[in-house]
C-alpha cells in the first residue's frame, strides 16, 4: 500500500517537473558556454528535484508511520477494553505472587479497587489453608511452563470465602521481563454446590435401593423375636426377668421405628399427590406438636399466610417432613424458647418455613446436612433431614437453610401449580 502511494506521488511529481527540465532551458541555450551553464542549471534542477523527492519520501514515510501508530493505539485500546470489561476474571502475578495487573471483573471478585490491588500480595486474598497451594501452583507453572489448574478457597475483602479455580500459564517470552503468570480466576461456588447435591442425591438413591431389601431381611425376624419375648413376659418362670424383657421389647420397637423411617427413603415409593392446603396440614399437626413442645416447656407458634394456593402434595409425606423439621428445631432449643412454623407466597413459589431459636448449626455440621445417618445426637438416627430432602425432592421443592447464633430457619420452597 505504502509502495503504491509512493510510486503514484513520485510519478505525479515528475509529470509536474518535466516541462521545467526538458522544455524551457535546453531549447533556449545552444552555445558551448551557454550549454555549460545550461548543464549546471540542469544539474541544480535535478538536485533540487532529488531533494524534493527525498523530502516527499520522508513525509510519506512519516504519514504512514503515524497511521500505523494510530491503528496500533486503536487496537491496543480495543484489547484493553476487552480485557478491562471482560466478564472473565483476569489477573497477572509476578513470581513473588504480587498482583501486577487485574481486570475490573477480577478486582470486583477480590472486593477491592483495581488501583489498590496492583502490587498487593495475592496471598492476602486467599484463605490461610490455600496459601501454600497458591504458591505451589505458581511454582509448578514455572517448572512445567504449562497451564496449571488449582482449586483454592478465596477470601475476598468484606465477603465470605468461596471456592475458586485458578488457571495460570506463563505467557510466551515472560522470562525476558521477569517471570509473570497470567491467570484466570473462576468462582466455582455453584459447581461445588451441585457436586455436593449430586453426591447427596446419589447416597439417597443408594439408601433407597437398599431400603426395600432391608424391609424383608430385618423386619420379619424382628417381628418373630418380639412375639416370643412378649410370650415369655406372660410366663411365670420369666417373671424375674420381666424388666429386661420389657426393655428388649422397647429396644426392638425403637429399631422398628428406625426402619420405618428408613423405608420412607425408598426410591420408588409411590406418591399419592392431590391438592392440599399446606396451612390445613400444619393446623392439623399443631395439637400434636404443641404437646410435644410443652413437654419440655417450649413454645410453638404458627404464622400462616391466607393467600397461598393449594399444592399437589402427598399428605403423609408432608406431615412427616413438618414433624422432622419441628422435632429437630425443638431438640436444638432450650426451655422457654419458641419455634415458629409458617407459610407465605413469594413470586412463583410457596414457602413453608420452620424457624427455631436454637443453638444454630456449626459449619462442619452444615456441610453434612442431609447425609443419611449423620447425627450429632447421642440417640439420633441421622435420618430425619435425609427424609426431608428426599420428600422435598419428590415434590420438586428446594430446601434452604439459614443459621446463626440466634437460631435456624429451614425453608421448603414449592413451585406454584
Ligand atoms: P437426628 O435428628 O437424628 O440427629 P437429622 O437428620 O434430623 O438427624 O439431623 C442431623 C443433624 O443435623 C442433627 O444431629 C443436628 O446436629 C443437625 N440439625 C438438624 N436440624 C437442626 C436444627 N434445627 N438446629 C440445630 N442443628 C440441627
Ligand atoms: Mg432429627
Amino acid at each position: 500500500m505504502l509502495k503504491f502511494v509512493k510510486v503514484s506521488i513520485r510519478q505525479n511529481l515528475k509529470r509536474k517537473m518535466l516541462p521545467v527540465n526538458g522544455g524551457e532551458y535546453v531549447a533556449q541555450l545552444t552555445s558551448r558556454g551557454k550549454r555549460k551553464a545550461a548543464a549546471r542549471t540542469e544539474e541544480r534542477v535535478r538536485l533540487r528535484l532529488d531533494q524534493q523527492e527525498r523530502d516527499l519520501d520522508l513525509e510519506i514515510q512519516c504519514q504512514a508511520m503515524q497511521e500505523m501508530l494510530g491503528e496500533l493505539e486503536e487496537s491496543r485500546s480495543r484489547y484493553a477494553r476487552l480485557y478491562d470489561y471482560s466478564p472473565v476474571r483476569f489477573a497477572t502475578f509476578d513470581d513473588k505472587g504480587l498482583i501486577s495487573d487485574v481486570n475490573l471483573a477480577g478486582a470486583a471478585l477480590l472486593g477491592k479497587e483495581r488501583s489498590l490491588l496492583i502490587g498487593s500480595p495475592m496471598a492476602t486474598f486467599v484463605d490461610k489453608d490455600s496459601v501454600k497451594p497458591f504458591f505451589d501452583h505458581l511454582r509448578s507453572c514455572r517448572l512445567t511452563g504449562k497451564q496449571v489448574i488449582t482449586d483454592l478457597i478465596l477470601s475476598p475483602k468484606n465477603a465470605a470465602p468461596f471456592p475458586a479455580l485458578i488457571i495460570s500459564f506463563p505467557p510466551p517470552g515472560a522470562g525476558d521481563y521477569g517471570l509473570q503468570y497470567m491467570s484466570i480466576i473462576v468462582d466455582i461456588t455453584e459447581r461445588k454446590f451441585m457436586e455436593k447435591e449430586l453426591l447427596r442425591l446419589e447416597s439417597l438413591n443408594l439408601i433407597g435401593e437398599m431400603a426395600a431389601g432391608i424391609a424383608h431381611e430385618v423386619r420379619n425376624p424382628m417381628t418373630i423375636v418380639r412375639g416370643f419375648i412378649q410370650l415369655f413376659t406372660r410366663k411365670r418362670e420369666f417373671t424375674p426377668y420381666e424388666a429386661q424383657l420389657n426393655l428388649m421389647i422397647t429396644e426392638l420397637d425403637r429399631a422398628n421405628a428406625i426402619i420405618t423411617e428408613y423405608l420412607s427413603l425408598a426410591k420408588n415409593k409411590p406418591l399419592n399427590k392431590s391438592p392440599h392446603s399446606l396451612n390445613r396440614i400444619v393446623e392439623g399437626l399443631m395439637p400434636l406438636m404443641e404437646s410435644d413442645a410443652l413437654h419440655s416447656q417450649k413454645w410453638i407458634v404458627s404464622q400462616l399466610s391466607d393467600n397461598i394456593p393449594e399444592l399437589f402434595l402427598d399428605i403423609q409425606e408432608m406431615r412427616q417432613l413438618i414433624l422432622n423439621f419441628v422435632r429437630n428445631g425443638l431438640e436444638a432449643m432450650l426451655s422457654g424458647e419458641r419455634l415458629t412454623i409458617g407459610t407465605f407466597a413469594k413470586g412463583h413459589q410457596v414457602v413453608l418455613f420452620i424457624q427455631d431459636q436454637g443453638t444454630g448449626i456449626p459449619p462442619e455440621v452444615m456441610s453434612k446436612l442431609g447425609t443419611p445417618f449423620f447425627t450429632t445426637k447421642a440417640n439420633g438416627t441421622g435420618l430425619g433431614l435425609s427424609i426431608c430432602y428426599s420428600i422435598a425432592h419428590r415434590h420438586n421443592a428446594q430446601i434452604d437453610v439459614k443459621t446463626g447464633d440466634s437460631g435456624t430457619t429451614f425453608s421448603v420452597n414449592f413451585q406454584r401449580p
